[in-house]
């Protein structure tokens, strides 16, 4: 059996954090592959190491002082090697690392070091030979990981090495230069690793055991998922429940991997897992996730069913000022086209008009700050009831609902309401469906 694990920021924060990591990866032999982040927080309102360096980088681009930010750099890290006793110095990196801020570094090598120090340090401490990103994560020339190129160089290097410690985040170019994922690209990394090791199980460990089934500033004591299918976690991730980059479930899921999300702190809770496929008990809830900030276009035409080519019009305004939309839901002369808030912000006018001059509604208007509520579930999917739940408990809470969109699967029901029912909405729909 092969496991790789990738610890994130908060859970290499500091020396403890670290032995404690470490102890995890002891503690069970399949645990071969180790990818590190960058240390992160220790406390709120601490600095991120990838946040300080950026900060030398920037401040260097404009030839300003960055010894601050530097210093603050350096003692963390040598603090964190000093205390773990790993006789690592890191002293001639520190020194080099100045010099290419110095000397004009860019900002995905800058920000890369955070993952290589930490690896180097999480590989003297375990033991684990040092398998540099650079040698073994592919970009192309236009920034976008090159995943297959990716996976074979690390299948070749991974013979190698029964056991390892890959740092996160960055890889290279064809050119050779450092290039970085976008931020939390650490899961990125792991999933690369655990495709090309053939692992059994990718286990990504940070500080909260698993995907919540609401968000818990909404709902305080919601409970952790204890299994999400990969349909299911793009459904709830796309409205906002984010526990992993969303790049990383492609590499393990095209080669079926599991993803357990797993809590450093209590290693012992099961956590969630993402899996291809999962069964699940008739009309039950996997998650709730919602966002605020749409804006929709009501619109009615007599006779719209029939008039061909009305949708298009409507749409190509949206094209040709580059909106995408969110929804689409239609009755027989209607039809509503929801959008993010932000996208609109400034053209409303411009664009209602121009949606009127191609579509020629009777009557149309917007309607801001409305919120979507999505409420996913496989266990929904061929199972009546399911729909009169969450309606009867947004009617019990008083809550009017705008719109209503299904998509073309079961899996998941989106509403909408105004963004001041939101939270109220999420709570009532949870306790419907998860009695206190
Ligand atoms: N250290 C990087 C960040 O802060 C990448 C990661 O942690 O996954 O975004």
């Amino acid at each position: 059996m092969i496991t790789v694990c990738k610890f994130g920021g908060t859970s290499l924060a500091d020396a403890d954090s670290i032995r404690r990591a470490a102890s995890i990866v002891r503690s069970d032999p399949d645990r071969r592959y180790v990818v590190v982040s960058a240390p992160g927080k220790r406390f709120p309102g601490d600095d991120k190491v990838t946040d300080l360096l950026l900060q030398c980088q920037r401040l260097s681009a404009k030839k300003e002082d960055f010894s601050v930010p530097f210093s603050a750099l350096r003692t963390r890290f040598e603090e964190i090697a000093q205390e773990l006793g790993t006789g690592l110095s890191l002293k001639d990196a520190f020194d080099d690392l100045y010099a290419c801020l110095r000397g004009g570094a860019s900002a995905d090598y800058a920000a890369s070091r955070g993952e290589y120090f930490n690896g180097l340090i999480v590989s003297s401490f375990l033991d684990f030979p040092f398998v540099d990103a650079k040698d073994v994560i592919r970009f192309r020339e236009d920034r976008t990981p090159d995943y297959g190129q990716s996976v074979r160089t690390l299948a070749d290097v991974l013979k190698q090495y029964p056991r390892a410690v890959i740092p996160g985040f960055y890889g290279t170019k064809p050119d050779g230069t450092v290039c970085t994922f976008s931020r939390g690209g650490s899961d990125v990394t792991g999933s690369l690793v655990a495709a090309a090791a053939g692992a059994d199980l990718y286990e990504n460990w940070t500080d909260v055991s698993g995907l919540l089934m609401a968000d818990p500033r909404v709902v305080p004591d919601a409970k952790s998922i204890p299994v999400v299918t990969y349909r299911e976690l793009r459904e709830l991730s796309y409205m906002g429940a984010t526990v992993l980059h969303e790049d990383a479930v492609f590499p393990v899921r095209t080669r079926d991997i599991p993803i357990r999300i797993c809590n450093t702190l209590h290693p012992e809770d099961p956590g969630t897992r993402i899996v291809a496929d999962a069964p699940a008990e008739p009309g039950s809830l996997t998650g709730i996730a919602g966002k605020k900030g749409f804006s929709a276009v009501f619109m009615e035409k007599d006779r719209m069913n029939a008039e061909v080519g009305f949708g298009r019009k409507v749409l190509s305004v949206l094209e040709d000022a580059g909106i995408s939309f969110e929804h689409l839901p239609s009755g027989i002369d209607t039809l509503s086209v929801l959008v993010e808030s932000a996208a609109l912000e400034g053209r409303e006018d411009v664009i209602l008009a121009a949606m009127q001059q191609a579509a020629q509604p009777d009557r149309m208007h917007l309607e801001r700050d409305l919120a979507l509520i999505a409420v996913v579930g496989r266990g929904m999917i061929r199972s009546p009831g399911s729909a009169a739940k969450l309606f009867t408990a947004l009617a019990k809470a008083g809550i009017n609902v705008r719109m209503i969109d299904q998509g073309s699967s079961e899996l998941n029901m989106i509403v909408s309401v105004e963004d001041k029912d939101y939270e109220r909405a999420i709570r009532a729909v949870y306790r419907e469906f998860v009695p206190a």
